[in-house]
């Protein structure tokens, strides 16, 4: 009789559990597998294609580094929380990449004020209930006199969507840099439309909670957005600022604060605040100073403006004297 499976010792496989969206996929593979047979592994049972597989949470037994595709699972920590990316490729045939749309794709037709989805009660109600509800997850302090940088992280500072081997790579250029910068005059505060889990994985694998130059004040994640009706777009999730400003009135307001997101939308009740970044794929790697120029940007701000709100930050580039 073939040898199957169960005739192999328990120490022979690595059993995890995998998070996937919002699946869990249990595996029971050979320890003696590489990360990238894995990978291959992991492919034929999502359909998502090899090279977009990305796995976050693998860190090495010796020097706890982040497993690449030649790491054996058997060198590799065992108990905490892997996690998947990647989309299979029907779903991203139906996807514009975020460097295809229009930059200003959401500002022609409308503003939020001549639809009145900012006043509009039922979204007013909705904000309320969050400040009644949500606690941000707070990493340090939030600093007296600081203002806030609120930093969305998919496409704004982090591909999500490309194949490579490490998800370090997928950090847009001149990442560390930017928040180094920032962190003098500001609070660095990450808002994504993803799970807590999925934002704290992905800022442990660009190292960003141990950075010896800046610290994250806070995380936000989707618990703290609300859905809105937006013309055109049917009904989306968008990003009030005005819950952080009531949870922490006595550090933000819109006075001091500014959000950079690669999704106009996401700042419709809050428009003043929000500076529409160019959505960032590692297509664009050798060229992208994105992160260079906004840094720039922030240190004129923090020296020269004392009040935020007298300000259109849709014209930014031309208040730099930029003329890409
Ligand atoms: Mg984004």
């Amino acid at each position: 009789m073939a040898a199957t499976d169960e005739d192999q010792p328990d120490e022979a496989f690595f059993c995890s559990n995998i998070a996937w969206g919002a699946q869990t996929l249990s595996i029971r593979v050979p320890q003696t597998w590489t990360i990238l047979e894995t990978k291959k592994y992991l492919s034929m049972r999502t359909n998502v294609e090899e090279s977009r597989v990305k796995l976050l949470g693998l860190k090495t037994i010796e020097g706890n580094k982040a497993a690449v595709d030649s790491t054996r699972l058997q060198d590799c920590k065992t108990g905490g929380k892997i996690m998947m990316m990647g989309k299979p490729q029907a779903e991203i045939d139906q996807e514009i990449p975020p460097d295809e749309l229009p930059l200003l794709e959401d500002d022609l037709k409308w503003s939020p004020e001549s639809v009145g989805v900012s006043e509009a009660p039922e979204n007013l109600e909705k904000i309320r209930s969050r400040i009644q509800t949500y606690k941000c997850k707070e990493i340090n302090p939030p600093r007296p006199g600081k203002r806030a940088l609120v930093l969305d992280v998919d496409y704004t500072f982090f591909d999500c969507g490309s194949p490579t081997e490490t998800p370090k790579d997928l950090a847009r250029p001149h990442l560390n840099d930017f928040l180094r910068r920032a962190y003098r005059d500001y609070d660095i505060i990450i808002w994504s439309a993803t799970s807590m889990r999925w934002i704290e994985a992905k800022l442990i694998e660009l190292e960003m909670f141990t950075h010896p130059d800046y610290r994250i004040t806070m995380l936000m994640d989707y618990h703290a957005m609300i859905t809105v009706a937006l013309p055109d777009k049917g009904v989306v999730k968008v990003k009030p600022l005005a819950v952080l400003w009531a949870l922490y009135p006595e550090f933000y307001s819109p006075k001091n604060t500014i959000m950079f997101d690669d999704l106009q939308r996401n700042f419709v009740m809050n428009p003043q605040t929000g500076l529409r970044i160019r959505a960032y794929t590692i297509k664009k790697k050798s060229t992208d100073r994105e992160l260079l120029l906004l840094k720039d940007y922030l240190v004129q701000l923090a020296q020269n403006e004392p009040d935020f709100t007298t300000l259109d930050h849709s014209k930014w580039r031309s208040y730099m004297q930029l003329d890409e």
